[in-house]
């Protein structure tokens, strides 16, 4: 049986999973400090791998696969660009460190929200599609895309990857990223607190409040009847439309997979959007809609997807 581990890169927490005989067979999860690195967390990291290893008896990991929030020079299985997250990642040999940990074991790394876009292609809501777009929508917003049935790189492995960058205002919001008016800048939980600052006609009380600024508390006041919490969650979901409308535009999917937390919520935000898209994307006649649906395998996207990085 081929074992393979998908290490799942997180801010706070590190996600790990082992696969099995092409089945997830469990997972765990350890607390991450980012901003603190990825090398003092790698003895922590190789320790959850085989403890999972030994509670699911595989004898011998075949593949260690990482999904890293940033650029990733594939072929060269290293971090090529890093966001504030684990900074030190391009100064690491990872395969080094798996070959001494797993001996024999192959390596794979790539951008976290490509990876899980090869799960939900492979195994989930994407399976049997050879054009999709897989949208991540999170602390920040993350894509990967499969063009004619090819996951799609690029000359420095940016294609595909960087939607949470697309340009939707080009007066918009400056972009942590060093663009101005990203998708992310202008519709991410990183940025609520300014979003809910600039959305104009809130009331004081609400925009003052800070258990108003994450996605969880907008949508369960939204669903509540909240006029506020309408506005800053209609305004976020008409820049993630504007998103997927350039995606559309960009490579041409038959099918576009939304996912991360928010997905809660999926049956608000899967509609608008797929209203939103289908009436306003710049399609060929008799091409017929942009399928607009919810990621089919959570948080788990990206673990499952580590999978087929050893086909
Ligand atoms: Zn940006």
């Amino acid at each position: 049986m081929k074992y393979t581990a998908g290490i799942d890169l997180g801010g706070t927490i590190i996600k790990i999973g082992l696969n099995g005989g092409g089945k997830l067979l469990g997972t765990v999860r350890i607390p991450a400090d980012s901003a603190a690195g990825l090398g003092p967390a790698l003895d922590r990291i190789a320790g959850a791998v085989d403890s999972l290893a030994a509670e699911f008896h595989a004898d011998r990991i075949t593949g260690v696969a990482l999904a890293f929030p940033g650029i990733v020079d594939v072929k060269a299985g290293r971090a090529a660009g890093t966001n504030a997250k684990y900074c030190d990642a391009p100064s690491l040999d990872l395969a080094a460190w798996t070959e001494r940990h797993w001996k024999g074991a192959r390596f794979a790394i790539d951008n976290d929200a490509r990876m899980a876009a090869v799960g939900e292609w492979k195994a989930g809501a994407g399976a049997g599609c050879d054009n999709m777009v897989m949208m991540t929508i999170g602390t920040g917003i993350g894509t990967g895309a499969v063009v004619d049935g090819r996951l799609i790189y690029g000359r420095n492995w940016c294609a595909g990857a960087l939607g949470g960058h697309f340009t939707v205002d080009f007066r918009g919001r400056k972009c942590t990223c060093g663009n101005t008016g990203c998708v992310e800048a202008l519709a991410s939980s990183y940025f609520l607190p300014q979003i809910i600052a600039a959305v104009p006609g809130l009331d004081d009380e609400f925009r003052n409040d800070p258990e108003n600024r994450n996605f969880k508390a907008l949508f369960g006041q939204y669903v509540s009847g909240s006029r506020n919490a309408a506005a800053v969650v209609e305004y976020c979901m008409d820049v993630w439309s504007a998103a997927v409308i350039d995606y559309v535009h960009a490579y041409d999917p038959e099918i576009v997979v939304l996912g991360g937390g928010i997905m809660k919520s999926a049956d608000i935000i899967i509609p608008y959007i797929d209203r939103k898209v289908n009436a306003s994307a710049f399609r060929p006649e008799g091409a017929g809609d942009v399928r607009i649906v919810a990621a089919a395998l959570g948080d788990d996207a990206a673990i499952i997807g580590a999978d087929y990085y050893f086909e």
